[in-house]
C-alpha cells in the first residue's frame, strides 16, 4: 500500500504534501480538534481518503471514507472532526497499523 505518509522519529515533521509528508509516530493531545484536511480525496483502489494533520504536531493520518460516508458525500466537507476521544482511538490504532507496515 502506497503513501506520501513517512512515520519517523528522527526527523522533524514537514508538510511536503502531496509529495512526502514527515509525520510523528503517534498523535498527541494537541492532534484532538487540530487535524485538518490536507488535498482533494485521494483515491487508491476502491478505498478512498483525504489526508489528515494535526496543525501542532505534524501527525498526519489518511481519514478513509466508509461506503456510508461516501453515499453521504460532499455534507462530509469541511465538517470538524468528531469531538470524541474513540476519534483519537481510531486514528492511533490506525497509526499502529501502520507504522508496523
Ligand atoms: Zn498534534
Amino acid at each position: 500500500m502506497t503513501t506520501i505518509v513517512k512515520y519517523s522519529t528522527d526527523h522533524a515533521a514537514r508538510n511536503n504534501f502531496p509529495y512526502e509528508i514527515i509525520s510523528p509516530p503517534f498523535p498527541s493531545r494537541c492532534c484532538w480538534g487540530r487535524m485538518a484536511r490536507m488535498g482533494p480525496l485521494q483515491e487508491e483502489g476502491d478505498r478512498r481518503f483525504y489526508y489528515r494533520r494535526c496543525e501542532a504536531c505534524g501527525f498526519t493520518v489518511r481519514e478513509f471514507l466508509s461506503a456510508f460516508d461516501l453515499e453521504r458525500g460532499v455534507s462530509l466537507v469541511g465538517q470538524a472532526p468528531d469531538r470524541t476521544w474513540r476519534w483519537i482511538e481510531r486514528i492511533q490504532y490506525q497509526a499502529t497499523i501502520e507504522h508496523a507496515a
